[in-house]
């Protein structure tokens, strides 16, 4: 049976047409700002709009300045990559072998930045973890921890959560980039995982506590720490005086150790005042594209 293609009325076909000029502006503009270097090619990489997302790879590549047609495609060849490839269609080994490919053949590449998003408990750090969770330019690290899952957390996607035998392991085998105790439990950033988001150009998110914040700083200098601040301690009270489940002594417990958190700030690179959590995501997506550029390899 021959397949006819789908009957469009008028307003459908119209609509498609300006899909599909609003897409090849995009992809116009993307490539532009690649030539002039006003973008890496792991952030058009990373660009999570569906017409970039389709757009080959070897369009991309063959836009950034230093690469050129011929290049483009001993770099694919090399890295495994089809020359139909799209770049959405590209598995995480290929990425970080057209990286390193890159790396050798001398191909200007920025890393990702590391970002350390600190505050004290109830501003609202998860909330903006989860709503960057899903942006294909950051790595959100998934921490160990010893404390019991909550209701509604995942193995694997809140927490890895782990016996205190295997924490002691994974701090003897140098497996954690930093680790603190905080309320009772251990919670470790794993290192691995980390270095290897950050060798695909993935801005790495950490959401932490500050004595691990401090740790990082040290471990890494060129870590960008941020402290995310609340619109005002009242409003902060407010807010961890809400859950309605803590006893009197828990609800005094967590405002002294807000108030501790909160006399920290200064140690930090950023302030960010949560008063919306979209407008912090962007922030921090547009700090950490900024701490990339500056840290050059
Ligand atoms: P919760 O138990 O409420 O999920 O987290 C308690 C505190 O531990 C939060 O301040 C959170 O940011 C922090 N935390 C989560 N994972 C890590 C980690 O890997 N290392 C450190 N140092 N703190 C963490």
């Amino acid at each position: 049976m021959a397949i006819k293609p789908p009957q469009l009325t008028a307003e459908a076909r119209a609509a498609a047409g300006a899909k599909a000029v609003a897409a090849r502006r995009e992809r116009a503009a993307v490539k532009a700002a690649l030539s002039s270097g006003a973008i890496g090619i792991f952030e058009a990489i990373n660009d999570g709009r569906e017409s970039i997302q389709r757009m080959r790879v070897s369009e991309l590549l063959d836009a950034a300045p230093g690469v050129g047609s011929r290049r483009t495609y001993t770099l694919m060849a090399k890295a495994g990559i089809s020359e139909t490839r799209r770049i959405g269609g590209l598995g995480s080994h290929q990425l970080q072998k057209l990286r390193s490919e890159m790396i050798l053949n001398k191909v200007p590449v920025s890393p990702g930045a590391l970002i350390v998003m600190s505050g004290p408990g109830g501003v609202g750090k998860s909330t903006i973890t989860a709503h960057l969770r899903n942006h294909p330019a950051i790595w959100i690290s998934v921490s160990v921890t010893t404390r019991e899952p909550r209701e509604n957390e995942k193995d694997g996607h809140d927490y890895h959560f782990v016996t205190e035998e295997k924490f002691d392991q994974l701090i003897a085998r140098n497996e954690l980039l930093e680790w603190a105790e905080f309320a009772g439990a251990r919670y470790g950033t794993p290192r691995e995982a980390v270095a290897t988001a950050l060798d695909l150009g993935k801005h790495v998110l950490l959401e932490i506590e500050i004595a691990g914040a401090r740790q990082i700083r040290k471990a890494d200098p060129k870590a960008l720490l941020v402290f995310i601040a609340p619109p005002s301690w009242e409003e902060l009270v407010d807010r961890l005086t809400s859950r309605g489940t803590d006893s009197p002594e828990r609800r005094a417990a967590r405002l002294a150790l807000a108030e501790e958190e909160m006399a920290c700030v200064d140690e930090f690179d950023e302030v960010l005042v949560n008063h919306q959590v979209d407008e912090v995501a962007l922030a921090l997506l547009s700090l950490a594209t900024y701490r990339s550029r500056e840290t050059p390899k």
